[in-house]
């Protein structure tokens, strides 16, 4: 695994309103427009191919709303899954006609296809989509693909837990993976419950999450170690190319403008977040590096009551990769000089942003 790439997508429209969705947190949300889209899957595999990038890569794909809800999507993904790409498509797995358009593809390359799904178990009820999506999850299965399940384990969820467990076991062979709730409102970024700590455990350890038990062992603790957040990965909008290293920090330019030119590397170094708060996958693949023995594949996967597995042998053993051991480290002195160069890079963006004619 060379890289990790973070696609964020600018588009809102989702056909669930979940009451814990940090999207709806914010002030404007559910704007119901399709984002255009400034260059083509072509161009976008081409940027990213696999002698740019030096390999194989982790790419995760996620809209604002509903991913599946993205026009043309499937074309993207499919393009850098062609190039030798792996990727995670994040969805709430409802919107059937897509998926199916994704299951069409060759089984050689769905083997390197993974749907995170996630599981909102009250809004599925109210709807009347619980069948839908345990029919999903199998298609998706039985297509050669992977799918995990991933349920967001909110207060108002405490009284259905029996039929979830129920609901799971018979159509997915396991509990799901939990995930953390967060508060984006809060400075901190807190969990998103009223119940005490003592209480959340208590409700949610019973499920066995692996998931869950890693986010918790990052969820609130500031990073110290130096993070290769920027020169092994990269937060890139897809509908125009823009990048930082994470979420927002450092600028990495557009990356695909010039596809001749070297994928940028700029190291964060200093974390300047108050936490790591989507380590699971940046902190699990190894971003700083030699900082735990946990995989992102062991988090995601679950063995069924069947036998089978959610992810498949491939992508798991993929998933289970550390970037360390496919790049290389940046030298003492280059880190000694980080923060320097960062310092650097703030100015001058600065000023480009000052005297932009
Ligand atoms: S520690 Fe996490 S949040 Fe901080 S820069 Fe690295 S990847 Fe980003």
């Amino acid at each position: 695994m060379k890289k990790i790439l973070l696609f964020r997508i600018p588009m809102s429209i989702c056909d669930f309103r979940c009451h814990y969705c940090y999207i709806a947190q914010r002030p404007v949300h559910f704007q119901g427009i399709q984002p255009e889209f400034k260059y083509a899957p072509a161009e976008v595999a081409n940027a990213l191919s696999m002698k740019r990038l030096g390999g194989p890569c982790f790419m995760n794909f996620c809209a604002d709303g509903e991913t599946l809800l993205t026009k043309n999507l499937d074309l993207y993904v499919k393009a850098l899954v062609e190039e030798g790409h792996y990727a995670e498509v994040v969805t709430n797995l409802t919107v059937s006609n897509v998926l199916d358009k994704f299951l069409s593809w060759d089984k050689e390359l769905l083997k390197r296809l993974e749907f995170k799904c996630s599981f909102h178990y009250l809004e599925l009820k109210r709807k009347g989509w619980l069948e839908r999506f345990a029919e999903n999850v199998h298609k998706i299965w039985e297509a050669g693909a992977s799918a995990n399940i991933e349920l967001a384990p909110s207060d108002e969820l405490i009284p259905y837990l029996d039929e979830v467990k129920d609901y799971s076991m018979k159509n997915f062979g396991a509990l799901p993976q939990l995930t953390i709730l967060r508060d984006d409102r809060t400075s901190n970024i807190d969990y998103l419950t009223k119940m005490s700590e003592e209480e959340y455990n208590r409700t949610w350890k019973p499920f066995g999450s692996t998931f869950w038990e890693f986010k918790k062992t990052i969820f609130g603790k500031k990073q110290t170690g130096y993070c290769y957040a920027g020169a092994w990965s990269a937060y890139i909008d897809l509908t125009t190319g823009d990048a930082t290293g994470c979420y927002g920090y450092v600028n990495l330019g557009n990356v695909f403008e010039n596809p001749e030119k070297p994928f940028p590397h700029k190291a964060v170094g200093k974390c300047p977040f108050a936490h790591c708060y989507n380590g699971h996958a940046m902190l699990s693949m190894g971003l700083i590096p030699h900082l735990n023995d946990v995989h992102y594949g062991y988090l995601r996967d679950r063995k069924k009551n069947d036998g089978g597995t959610w992810l498949q042998p491939e992508l798991r053993s993929f998933f289970d990769e550390k970037l360390e051991d496919s790049n290389e480290l940046d030298s003492r002195l280059t880190q000694m000089l980080n923060p320097i160069d960062r310092l650097k890079d703030r100015v001058l963006n600065k000023l480009k942003r000052t005297f932009r004619p």
